[in-house]
């Protein structure tokens, strides 16, 4: 049976997107499968950090609605401290993010089908069989970049799912002026919510407001009751002229012990490859669809196993699991950890380079543990009067 496709990639979110533009720009065949009609609206902030820009495989410049110069960092929406971070990275909206690769992936060579679910693979001779809503395909590669509910995952691995916790957004369009004053700076508060923080990233003409929580069992019931009471605690939020919510969970343990399987490789989301300090996702996605793209090239052009696939990803499984020890760490108690933490600058400088990609997570995480002795000591950064929070 010849296939028609050299890997059928499911899901057009960065890792999908990623994965398809560098093997359609290799010369290979390429189908990019979508379930939703494009542009489609994904539960995300866009924070885009400095790293996810490097890492791109173009410039995502077009999409880009602010650059971040200015991090503050509150607790309940006071004693805010602020740090000048120009180059940490800039917002996008994922509507137009997520459009804006699928095109680039198009315009590389990938075939693209919206509105076409991915149903179930089998494998035949050597082939995989993909069924969709609308019929089937065949191809020598299955990329499962379907997302926190990838079913490319729960077919692969049956019962295997990573570790998830949940996260709550809202868009809001803050009452006029707001917008003007928050400008290029983002706003986290670590005492909103129990072992997590909220945030506020400023996008063009609106604000993408939410909360992460670290928390293994993810139980998303009181979610919105806390985003109701952050939204009270700071003025800029209250008079808003419209808000629409959506929760979502956040997948930030690894799916399973191997991404790649007979001739199928799991990436982004579906593999459960976001950091468990900040719920940062973007960025793994677009590096893991680049690093599966290297061993589905190496698999299609050299029948190099693709569980090279789990090899290159090594370096990366390590970093989350860093991540995940620092967050279990720095979320034991948010006021300690915005206390001593947040407002310590060799603490901060490190997250915040962990955000931009100076910083390893391992090494972020040595910084909170070896430094412990230090920041216990030194005094915290001195909070700054700010209009925006509180
Ligand atoms: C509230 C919240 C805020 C976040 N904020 C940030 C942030 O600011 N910055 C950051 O870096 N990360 C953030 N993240 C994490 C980030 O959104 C994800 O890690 C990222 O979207 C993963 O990309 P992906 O390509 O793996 O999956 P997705 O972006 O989820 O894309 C998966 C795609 O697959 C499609 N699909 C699903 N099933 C099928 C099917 N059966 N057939 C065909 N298509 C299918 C979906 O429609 C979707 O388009 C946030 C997450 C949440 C929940």
């Amino acid at each position: 049976m010849a296939a028609e496709f050299d890997a059928v990639v499911v899901g057009c979110g960065p890792a999908g997107n990623t994965a398809a533009y560098r093997l359609a720009s290799a010369g290979a065949r390429v189908l990019l499968l979508e379930k939703e009609a494009l542009p489609r609206h994904k539960v995300c902030g866009g924070g885009l950090s400095a790293k996810t820009l490097r890492e791109a495989p173009f410039s995502l410049a077009p999409v880009i609605e602010r650059e971040i110069r200015r991090v503050v960092i509150a607790y309940e929406g006071s004693q805010p401290v602020a740090r000048e971070l120009a180059g940490i990275g800039a917002m996008s909206q994922r509507a137009t993010l997520d459009s804006f690769m699928t095109q680039q992936a198009v315009a590389a060579g990938a075939s693209l089908r919206e509105r076409e679910t991915f149903e179930r693979f089998e494998l035949e001779g050597g082939r995989i069989r993909v069924t969709t809503g609308s019929g089937t395909v065949t191809a020598h590669v299955l990329v499962g970049a379907d997302g926190v509910y990838s079913r490319v995952r729960s077919q692969l691995f049956p019962g295997a799912k990573p570790l998830m916790v949940p996260a709550i957004e809202a868009l809001l369009w803050p009452a006029p002026g707001v917008l003007d004053m928050v400008g290029d700076t983002c706003i986290f508060d670590l005492g909103v919510i129990p072992a997590g923080y909220g945030w506020v990233f400023p996008k063009r003409d609106h604000l993408n407001i939410g909360l992460y929580r670290f928390r293994k069992r993810p139980d998303n019931r009181d979610m919105k009751g806390l985003l109701d009471a952050f939204i009270a605690r700071y003025r800029i939020l209250r008079r808003h002229e419209r808000i629409q919510v959506k929760a979502l969970l956040i997948p930030v343990g690894l799916a399973a012990p191997r991404l790649a399987r007979n001739n199928v490789v799991l990436v982004g989301d579906a593999a459960g490859l976001s950091d468990a300090l900040f719920g940062e996702g973007i960025y793994y996605a677009v590096r893991s669809g680049t690093l599966a793209a290297g061993a589905i090239l190496g698999h299609l052009g050299s029948r190099r196993p693709l569980a090279a696939y789990d090899r290159m990803m090594a370096g990366l499984r390590f970093e989350l699991a860093a991540a995940r020890a620092a967050a279990r760490l720095f979320y034991t108690s948010p006021r300690l950890g915005f206390r001593f933490g947040a407002r310590n600058k060799a603490i901060s400088a490190a997250f915040a380079g962990m955000i931009a990609g100076t910083v390893s997570p391992a090494r972020a995480l040595a910084t909170l543990v070896v430094l412990a002795p230090y920041w216990l000591v030194a005094p915290p950064m001195r909070p700054v009067e700010s209009p925006l929070v509180g």
